[in-house]
């Protein structure tokens, strides 16, 4: 599949520099798509505006019935876009078809706004009445990260575009694939041209949004790093800015915590999507005596087998980096109970696998501790008490996740209220809120009011338009007169 830029309801190559797509499967170029700059995004913005406002004056409920469609095409297409989300980004083929459901139950979320976007109304004396409406803000964009190529897109657009915006959509270079693919099927599901248009390219792409006079809010999910980036210079623009970034998941396991659903939890949380989740575990604090669980976990992860069912991380430079930090942690005397370092897959010898990984006796200053690794590795730190793991899960400067593995309710308590996160599971591995609860976590997991999905992002994507009327014809004269 060529990739294009989508603008205006084409798809368009400008004679860009072309950078090849890889598939992190076996390293094999499945596809090449355009580095674009500010002349793109200023046609894409261009296009935006021009739709926006027949788009924005239609109402809520004829624009959901675009939605009501698109959903049926996710679900006609589904293993398409399955494939898809497995060869550009190497999940494997359950966790791509995962995705793409979460996707479609981010649309359900989307059709059902006419319910929930009501409006107030109220006489406030007699013969006024105030009422605040829910107005778009305009041409708006989304900026995404590889991880999740169909599902994260779906977090941000679908709202944003129910709400009446017109929308701009960067996303990451590395999976342009599955975001093309949104593209074409929303034009079949009979969404009006230049109201959705799709900008692909890197750094320049970003900031050429990020300073553009005429997009009135970005929403950024990726690195803390750019987040940082992204939501200074944006704000900076006098842009609407919500930035999501990245995240280091404490996992706080008790001793009377169930054995083998623990043990079960805590693996899969690691390894699923090969831990390249913002809500993966990443540090799994053991309190006080847990060997029993620890041993358990070792069998677990020795039934994860690369390019079975642990699919590969996205790149060279990742499978890189991820091993630098195990070899890094053991030269420091941490212990490495199961080492993924070497990974390969017959026939796949191109293909980038990091194999499940338990690090043990790591302490809070190491850099496995307190960086985020987004490989299958977990650090285990023992604590003595509940009182401790709490607070070295508070040390984190990331707050996306926290969990606790327990039967006591008393001390999951202690931890629902005492976790520096935003988003706490309790006895649950990925504590994702599921729609209509919002997504988003604390500290430099997040910046900016609110959340991403769910009933939060109404807020986000729209502004309160407070109209008072008066219609009774007598003079009648008071202080609002
Ligand atoms: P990334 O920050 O490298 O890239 C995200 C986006 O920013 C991409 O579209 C990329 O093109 C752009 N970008 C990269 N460098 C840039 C720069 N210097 N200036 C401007 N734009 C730039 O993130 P990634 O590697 O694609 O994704 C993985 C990261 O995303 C992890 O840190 C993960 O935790 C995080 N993430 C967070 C959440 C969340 O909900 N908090 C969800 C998914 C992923």
């Amino acid at each position: 599949m060529e990739v294009a830029n989508f603008i205006n309801g084409q798809k368009v190559r400008n004679g860009q520099t072309l950078m090849d797509v890889v598939s992190p499967l076996d390293g094999s170029i499945i596809s090449n798509m355009p580095l674009s700059s500010s002349k793109e995004v200023d046609q894409a913005v261009e296009a935006a505006k021009n739709a926006f406002p027949a788009w924005s004056g239609m109402t809520i409920k004829e624009r959901v019935q675009v939605f009501f469609k698109y959903r049926q095409l996710l679900e006609e297409n589904i293993e398409e876009l399955t494939q898809l989300v497995h060869v550009e980004n190497g999940k494997t083929m359950g966790e791509a078809r995962a995705e793409v459901l979460k996707s479609i139950e981010l649309c359900e979320f989307a059709v059902s706004m006419p319910q929930i976007v009501t409006n107030e109304i109220q006489e406030v004396s007699k013969g006024v009445e105030c009422r605040i409406e829910r107005k778009p803000l305009g041409v708006v964009a989304c900026i995404t990260p590889f991880n999740f190529p169909n599902m994260v897109p779906h977090w941000t657009v679908p709202n944003a575009l129910v709400l009446g915006n017109t929308v701009i959509l960067k996303p990451s270079e590395l999976v342009p694939l599955s975001a093309q693919r949104m593209g074409e099927l929303l034009k079949e599901a009979g969404l009006p041209d230049g109201v959705f248009n799709i900008v692909n390219g890197g750094k320049d792409v970003v900031e050429a949004i990020c300073d553009h006079p005429e997009i009135k809010a970005t929403s950024f999910v990726g690195s803390t790093r750019v987040a940082k980036i992204v939501y200074k210079r944006s704000s900076n623009n006098l842009q609407r800015c919500v930035a999501l970034g990245g995240a280091k998941n404490h996992l706080l396991v008790l001793p009377d915590a169930h054995v083998d659903m623990t043990a079960n939890n805590v693996v899969a949380s690691m390894a699923g999507c090969a831990g390249q989740r913002c809500m993966a575990a990443s540090v799994m604090v053991g309190v006080d005596r847990v060997q029993h669980i620890i041993d358990r976990m070792v069998e677990e992860a020795k039934a994860i087998v690369p390019g079975d069912n642990l699919g590969s991380v996205i790149s060279k430079e990742a499978k890189e980096r991820i091993e630098r930090y195990i070899t890094e942690a053991e030269a420091q005397g941490a212990k490495i109970l199961i080492d993924g370092r070497n990974a390969t897959v017959p026939g796949k010898e191109g293909g980038f696998y990091v194999g499940p990984t338990i690090i043990d006796y790591v302490k809070p200053d190491m850099a496995v501790a307190k960086e985020e690794i987004f490989g299958p590795v977990i650090s285990i730190i023992r604590a003595k008490d509940l009182d401790e793991a709490i607070q070295i899960e508070n040390s984190s400067n990331y707050g996306n996740a926290a969990a606790v593995f327990t039967q006591s309710g008393g001390l999951a308590k202690k931890v629902m209220e005492g976790a520096s996160a935003g988003m706490i599971g309790v006895n649950i591995g990925v504590p994702v809120p599921r729609e209509p609860f919002s997504f988003g976590g604390w500290n430099e997991s997040k910046f900016g009011v609110g959340d991403i999905t769910g009933k939060s992002s109404i807020e986000f994507w729209t502004q309160n338009k407070k109209t008072t009327t008066k219609w009774n014809p007598e003079d009648k004269r008071d202080w609002m007169s």
